[in-house]
């Protein structure tokens, strides 16, 4: 398989922090339209994994492409436009704005026809946030005040947020954390929704619920990848048991 079949390609992917290897020659490959979930111990490497992908954080070594394109050395907001979004752990949201606004400032600018010339076309702004809306379960609250969602309401917002961009990769860092067990299961939902036409990365930690979104898992341990696979494998891997499911 060439690099251009897969939504993102890392390969020999290795960050030092003082010497300390936070992600060591680490290869991974997703394919185009999967939801990945990456499980492991605390400190396994897996925020700072995104981090590199995102571009937050600089990879001392190795590669990541992404539609064939070299990432490593591209600032953060290139790798956004070139179609990369990153949801933190801490939901950054204007509580101020109504849930519409919130999805309407996330438009990207000049994405539209009228982009070049410094305004937004309203009627493909507002369908596009319909669009979104309805993906992630907000249609009946567009003129709710984000502040007073609940906070798994805020966490989707967030992800609507990213969906206006229409990314080709999406990654999520805990989505869950915090959430009721209801909310658990519609952003499970939500999940299976938004990766039809995108290759999601998702880290978590609730097992039931990578059981229900993961296509497949891959176990990060020490910078490195552990095992990788079907849930079921994954599971019985003795490895794994041994390093992080055992506890
Ligand atoms: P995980 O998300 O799997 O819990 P992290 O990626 O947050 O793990 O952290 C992996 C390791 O890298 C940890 O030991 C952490 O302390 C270290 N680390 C992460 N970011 C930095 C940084 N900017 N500077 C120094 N050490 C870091
Ligand atoms: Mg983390």
């Amino acid at each position: 398989m060439s690099n251009t079949d897969f939504a993102l390609a890392i390969e020999d992917l290795t960050v030092s922090f003082d010497g300390f290897k936070a992600i060591d020659t680490l290869t991974l490959y997703i394919d185009k339209n999967e939801l990945r979930v990456i499980i492991g111990p605390n400190g396994a490497g897996k925020t700072t994994l995104l981090d590199l992908i995102c571009g937050k954080t600089a990879a001392s070594a190795g590669s990541i492409k992404f539609k064939n394109t070299e990432l490593t050395r591209m600032a953060e907001h290139q790798r956004v436009r070139l179609g990369i979004g990153r949801k933190f752990q801490t939901p950054s949201i204007y509580e101020n704005l109504s849930v519409f606004q919130n999805l309407e400032v996330s438009y990207p600018a000049g994405r539209s026809v009228f982009g070049a010339l410094g305004f937004k076309c309203t009627d493909e702004v507002k369908a596009r946030v319909q669009v979104v809306a309805e993906d992630v379960g907000l249609a009946e609250k567009l003129d709710t005040e984000a502040g007073l969602l609940s906070h798994g309401q805020k966490q989707w917002l967030e992800i609507g947020m990213l969906l206006m961009q229409d990314p080709e990769l999406l990654m999520l860092d805990e989505p869950i954390a915090g959430m009721s067990a209801r909310e658990r299961d519609l952003t499970a939902e939500l999940l299976q929704r938004i990766c039809k036409n995108r290759a999601v990365i998702v880290i978590e930690h609730d097992m039931e619920f990578v059981k229900k979104i993961a296509h497949k898992v891959t176990v990060m341990h020490q910078g490195k990848i552990l095992a990788e696979g079907p849930m079921e494998q994954v599971q019985a891997d003795p490895k794994v048991i041994d390093v992080y499911l055992g506890h």
